[in-house]
Parts: structure tokens; C-alpha cells; sequence
């Protein structure tokens, strides 16, 4: 039984429900536990920790999805129980976010020389996100009938190689496995199924990540029985999440991890309080 749901994103980053509104529906799927992974923010995790002391019985830990890049590919590395409160993580997350503003600038200024006609406040108006990125561009695009769907909006315009793509400025996977530890956080490696070259992922073990999410919504049966045994062989914890975005179906609690290895990583997490 699933008890816990590790990996969502609310309106902080491109997610659609607020940190008290997935607090909500985490209890309402009877999960004991459930995590807010905003990509490179950590500003959704107060609230949702107010929130879950309101409603009670709801465990809400402390995490992070931060983008990087190993050799041009995309790798995201979830961090789990860092210290929300450091000053050290929140400047290395706010220089990340201007670096995300400077990228976006730069993607409408890529659109508008190609006749499509977006401005930066539109961008910024419809969204509460620290972390803005290419969903929100593409969430304008969409409201402007330029496209008919998010999905034809990065194939056309935002995905890679496309027409008005700009490459963001990345950390490497083995920094930010040094600034999640850095922030008494426990690294893991995000949807180890969506690397574009799965060896990458020897690399990371080499960097000390910690953990696999073994379970994910984008996994089939194969790939979680191979991340399954590739954890327990390399000794890393196995965490999972839906990934929500609140989009529907919501999956919130349908991808997760049960009491077992919730308490291993649990466990783990307090080496840093000894
Ligand atoms: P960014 O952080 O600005 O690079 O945007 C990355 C985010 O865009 C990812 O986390 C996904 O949520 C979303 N995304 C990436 N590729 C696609 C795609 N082909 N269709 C829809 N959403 C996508
Ligand atoms: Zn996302
Ligand atoms: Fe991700
Ligand atoms: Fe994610």
C-alpha cells in the first residue's frame, strides 16, 4: 500500500494546485506522508507544512527538484528533508531562478522575431511561480490560440532544437548532489527512466547520489523492476511520486512508496542530527 506520495510540484513552480491544496488531497488519499518537489524553489514548503499541522496526520517532507545538465542531457536531482531555512540553498535557488528569468526573456524575444506575439508580463502575470520556465510560455501560447495544446507548444517552438529553443544555464548533477548534502538533504535521482543515456546513472552513483525513484508515473512494470534491483544492488534508498502537476488524472498517491521504505529514508535522513 502506498504511503507515500514523493514528488509533486505546485503553483511555486508549473503546478496548478497550491501547497495547501496538495496537502489536502495527499490526506484524502490516506497517504502518511507527501512531498512538494518544486523545480529549483523551495518557496511551496512553509505553506504546506502549515497546512498539514492544520489537518493533522499528514507528514509534509521537506523537497526540491533541481534541473541539471550531464553532457547535454537533462538530469533532475530531488532532494529530500534539506533544510528549507538555509540562507546558503535559498541563494543558490534565487541565482538559479534569475537565470531562468534571463532565459525567458530571451525565448520571447525568439517568438516575437518569428511573428508570434507574447511579452514577459503576460508570462509573469499568469503565474505565482518563483521558478518560471518554458510550461508558462506555453500556457500563454495556448491561451493565444498560437497552439492548440501544451504538447504542440514544445514541439513546434520550446522543445529542443526548435524554433525559438533557448538552452538554460544548468548546474552540474554531481554540484547539486553537493548542495543538497550541503543542505543536510538527502540526494536522489529523478524518473531514472527518462535519461536519454540510462548509463548516466552509474556516474551519479559515483557523485553519491543516494536514492533512485524507483517509482514514477512515466515507468512501466520493466523499468521499475530494473530501478528496483539496481537500488537495492548499489545499496540506494527507493523513493517514488506521481510527479503530479495537478493536471487531471490528479495521481496524487496512485505513484509512491509504502511505510517500509518511507522509514528507511526516513532513517537515513537523521545522520545529519547526529
Ligand atoms: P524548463 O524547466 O523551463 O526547462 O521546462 C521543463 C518543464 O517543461 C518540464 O519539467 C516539463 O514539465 C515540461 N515539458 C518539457 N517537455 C515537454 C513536452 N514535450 N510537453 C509538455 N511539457 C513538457
Ligand atoms: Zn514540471
Ligand atoms: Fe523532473
Ligand atoms: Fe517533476
Amino acid at each position: 500500500m502506498i504511503s507515500a506520495d514523493l514528488h509533486i510540484h505546485s503553483i511555486y513552480s508549473d503546478g496548478k494546485l497550491t501547497p495547501e491544496q496538495i496537502v489536502n488531497k495527499a490526506k484524502e488519499a490516506d497517504l502518511s506522508a507527501v512531498s512538494i518537489t518544486d523545480h529549483d524553489t523551495i518557496d511551496g514548503i512553509q505553506l504546506a507544512i502549515t497546512a498539514s499541522k492544520k489537518i493533522g496526520d499528514i507528514e509534509v517532507i521537506p523537497g526540491v527538484e533541481i534541473s541539471t545538465e550531464y553532457q547535454q542531457d537533462e538530469v533532475h536531482i530531488l532532494g529530500y528533508f534539506i533544510d528549507y531555512n538555509s540562507n546558503y540553498l535559498k541563494n543558490i535557488l534565487k541565482n538559479l531562478q534569475s537565470k531562468r528569468k534571463l532565459r525567458i526573456r530571451k525565448i520571447i524575444k525568439k517568438l516575437n522575431d518569428i511573428g508570434i506575439y507574447i511579452t514577459l508580463e503576460e508570462v509573469c502575470k499568469t503565474s505565482t511561480s518563483s521558478s518560471i520556465g518554458r510550461p508558462h510560455i506555453a500556457e500563454i501560447l495556448k491561451q493565444k490560440n498560437y497552439v492548440k495544446n501544451i504538447s504542440e507548444a514544445f514541439d513546434l517552438y520550446l522543445g529542443k532544437g526548435k524554433k525559438a529553443y533557448v538552452p538554460r544555464e544548468k548546474l552540474s548533477p554531481c554540484d547539486a548532489i553537493k548542495i543538497i548534502k550541503n543542505s543536510k538533504g538527502i540526494p536522489v535521482l529523478a524518473h531514472p527512466g527518462h535519461l536519454e543515456r540510462p548509463e548516466v546513472i552509474n556516474k551519479l552513483v559515483m557523485y553519491g547520489i543516494e536514492g533512485l525513484e524507483v517509482y514514477h508515473k512515466d515507468h512501466n512494470k520493466e523499468q521499475t523492476l530494473f530501478y528496483s534491483q539496481f537500488a537495492k544492488k548499489n545499496e540506494l534508498l527507493i523513493t517514488g511520486g506521481s510527479d503530479c502537476h495537478g493536471n487531471s488524472p490528479l495521481l496524487i498517491g496512485e505513484y509512491g512508496i509504502d511505510k517500509l521504505l518511507l522509514n528507511k529514508l526516513k532513517e537515513h535522513s537523521k545522520k545529519y542530527t547526529f
